[in-house]
């Protein structure tokens, strides 16, 4: 039987566009390589004729699009000689560095503010043994501790501002320009920090320079209305959201994240929580897709400018679909509508439930 090339990670992948050396020591656990997939149902439902594809980051290793960043974060504190890494956290960047720091053999800290970070996630940050610090208050509070933290201990920042982690997740960008022959017309994400669309805008801006590619897309980012800066214009002191991924109410990329805006033509805006959920449940029961509230909101938002016709029909758009919907199983069963028939184990019973739930 030939032989098919392992796929071992996007910094194999990537080597020669990202800043290892040959003897680098590489942590990975086979991030990046996620499907691309177009929507076959939800244009016709919503009576528009577009191309849409999400990128479904939920299939990384733990779960979100972090790993991308992670995997090249941590490779390089460990190249470095970091014993620990440290982050602040609404949950994913907690399970994906708890999971590196885990494969590389150093300790992780990790701050997330208290109730407000989804199951699956803590579920994730403690069994790959970090340590877990809850804190009394948001993202926000848990980002501002852990810079004043690591300028006096031992510990390097695996957050977004590590520039590593923007370096990591600029393959994205990459793998989508691949997989399309080019890039989209508009690429649209949902905006916390807005590393990651800092990250997509560098990796479609390398790619174009290097003649890889001859068009950029069009940025949008989507807020949720509880939590939206980028809308208001100024940050935001109580952000809240149903969507506790992106509840952060001082973005850490603010200035980048205006050049992105300013550089591709493109815009900000947000959703409601009703909206969030709403797509996500749509996209879960006609695509068969399952994302977090968070990453709901790309897909939320641009239906929003397709109706408004901001975003116009005949285009090709990829919305970004950053985080798993195991992640946040509360939230989804509290708004799960489907039939539950409770019987007997009973063979009438069942022929009766079938008979009376089959669909047209
Ligand atoms: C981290 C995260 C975001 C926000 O990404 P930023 O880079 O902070 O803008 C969105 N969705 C999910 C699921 C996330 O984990």
């Amino acid at each position: 039987m030939p032989f098919r090339n392992r796929y071992t990670g996007l910094i194999e992948n990537y080597r020669d566009r990202l800043p290892v050396h040959d003897d680098t020591r590489i942590i990975s656990l086979g991030e990046g390589n996620t499907p691309l997939i177009r929507l076959n149902n939800i244009p016709r439902l919503i009576g528009k004729d577009v191309d849409i594809y999400v990128k479904y980051e939920g299939l990384n290793p733990t779960g979100s699009f972090k790993d991308r960043g992670m995997t090249l974060a941590v490779t390089k504190a460990v190249e470095e000689g970091s014993k620990a890494i440290i982050c602040a956290s609404t949950g994913n960047t907690s399970a994906s560095a708890a999971a590196y720091a885990a494969r590389a053999g150093i300790t992780a800290f990790v701050l997330i503010p208290e109730g407000k970070i989804a199951q699956g996630k803590l579920a994730q940050a403690m069994m790959h043994g970090s340590v877990v610090i809850q804190i009394q208050g948001n993202f926000d509070d848990g980002m501002r501790l852990v810079k004043e933290v690591a300028a006096q201990a031992p510990v390097t920042i695996v957050n977004s501002i590590n520039p590593y982690r923007i370096q990591g997740q600029k393959t994205a960008a990459f793998e989508i320009t691949e997989e399309l022959g080019a890039a989209p017309d508009y690429h649209c994400l949902p905006v916390g920090n807005a590393g990651n669309i800092t990250a997509h805008w560098m990796g479609y801006k390398e790619y174009a320079e290097n003649g890889i590619i001859n068009n950029r897309p069009v940025m949008v980012g989507y807020q949720a209305a509880g939590s939206a800066p980028f809308i208001k214009g100024e940050m935001v002191d109580n952000p809240d959201t149903v969507a506790t991924a992106i509840r952060i109410g001082h973005p850490q990329s603010w200035d980048k994240a205006w050049t992105v805006q300013k550089e591709s033509k493109g815009w900000f805006d947000k959703c409601s929580d009703d909206e969030i959920l709403t797509t996500q449940k749509l996209l879960t029961e006609n695509e068969g897709i399952f994302c977090e509230p968070a990453s709901a909101t790309s897909l939320a938002g641009l239906i929003n400018d397709l109706k408004s016709g901001k975003i116009p029909e005949g285009k090709k758009i990829v919305c970004t679909l950053t985080g798993h919907g195991l992640k946040d199983p509360e939230t989804a069963i509290k708004q799960s509508t489907a039939p539950v028939v409770k019987i007997k184990a009973d063979l009438a019973e069942v022929k009766k439930a079938i008979l009376d739930n089959m669909s047209e």
